[in-house]
């Protein structure tokens, strides 16, 4: 990992809240190298750090976690922007199948347990895919949901054994607008659904179109559930 005290969040924070989302990535390219990993699900912000990376000339690795329960529209988008940026986005997959997880623990297991099944089909695969990284980069933005109001720019997140990883989220405080407004400025694609009403997208059976409130209010209708675990189960404590 590269020698970094997490007693310098504050500071290293504080520096990196000063810089563009490019130069905050520069910054995790230079620091991490090749131990840093873009996560995304080809929402728009993701779509904006991948182009900014691949056009400032940092090769930093992208992973996405191909649930097998992802819209066939999110897997065809996902092809395209390959194509577009010339990347390749790596799919992390879960332990079992869709089939082997119904065999064991029952069909449709997101209509009884979602918590569960976003453990097995996400949380899982990311601890695994966390352990080839010292810096995870996400899309997250402050003004995505009531929940992420208070994410922080740099924090330290957990591996499954608990050890560090850091996280950098370089669009934390971009609005929904300025993501889209960078997307028509440089002529980058978006997932279809996006046209349909789907303003935050997961996997098939626990998104539904939504017509305003949180971006992440059609995620895992009927509910409590707002979010699959990847960043409250990874969280710290330190910086967040
Ligand atoms: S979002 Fe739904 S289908 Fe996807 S892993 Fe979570 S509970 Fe399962």
């Amino acid at each position: 990992m590269a020698d970094l005290d997490p007693a310098r969040i504050p500071e290293l924070d504080a520096r990196l809240s000063t810089l563009a989302p490019v130069d905050r990535l520069r910054w995790a390219y230079e620091t991490f190298g090749a131990r840093a990993g873009i996560g995304t699900s080809f929402q728009p912000a993701g779509v904006v750090i991948l182009h900014l990376a691949k056009t400032a000339g940092l090769p930093i690795q992208a992973f996405t976690l191909n649930t097998g329960l992802l819209f066939p529209e999110t897997l065809e988008f996902k092809a395209k922007l390959e194509a577009h940026l010339g990347i390749k986005v790596e799919e992390v997959l879960p332990a079992q199948t869709v089939e082997q997880q119904a065999a064991q623990h029952g069909a449709e297991l997101w209509k009884r347990d979602p918590e569960k099944c976003c453990e097995l089909r996400k949380v899982d695969s990311l601890g695994k895919k966390l352990f080839d990284l010292d810096l995870w980069i996400t899309g997250m933005r402050r003004d995505q949901s009531a929940e992420r109001s208070v994410t922080p720019l740099l924090s330290l997140a957990a591996r499954p054994d608990n050890s560090d990883v850091w996280k950098l989220n370089p669009l934390v405080d971009w609005s929904r607008d300025q993501v889209w407004a960078y997307l028509k400025e440089h002529g980058l694609p978006h997932n279809v659904l996006h046209d349909r009403g789907y303003r935050s997208i997961g996997c098939l059976p626990c998104t539904l179109p939504t017509s305003g409130g949180d971006e992440r209010g059609g995620r895992w209708p009927g509910f409590e559930k707002k979010e699959c675990g990847l960043h409250t189960r990874t969280k710290k404590g330190l910086g967040g």
